[in-house]
């Protein structure tokens, strides 16, 4: 049962609507702070983090050590780690829930056709 949000979630005609087309070879891919659990969407082709699902002009780029990707919300350094693709740690993966609590909930819809992953958002709190 998958409680994290699988990259093909990503709908990216919706993101493309709201302006985040880069450089056309776009791969999303959501993650999060673990310190604070703000959501972010990353274009990891072009290594682009977007900063707000409200204004996808709002953006950053990646990141060395003279730039490292401080979180807008909490302002703590992003830990080094593996923060996106099918090696992602689990601390940066982002689970339905807060995806659906963040301002990115019109990002991805669970897939139908994989019932577990639609569980989250069905619980009651
Ligand atoms: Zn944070």
């Amino acid at each position: 049962m998958s409680l994290y949000v699988p990259e093909s979630a990503v709908n990216y005609e919706a993101v493309f609507r709201r302006g985040g087309r880069n450089m056309g070879d776009e791969d999303f891919a959501l993650f999060k702070c673990p310190n604070c659990g703000h959501v972010y969407l990353m274009d990891y082709e072009v290594d682009t983090v977007f900063l707000d699902g409200d204004d996808l002009s709002k953006r950053d780029d990646l990141f060395d050590e003279s730039h490292p990707f401080v979180c807008s919300s909490c302002e703590q350094p992003m830990p080094n780690g593996v923060w996106v693709g099918p090696h992602a740690e689990e601390r940066f993966q982002v689970t339905w829930l807060e995806l659906k609590a963040s301002r990115w909930s019109w990002v991805a819809t669970p897939m139908r056709s994989f019932g577990d992953e639609t569980q989250p958002l069905h619980r009651a709190d």
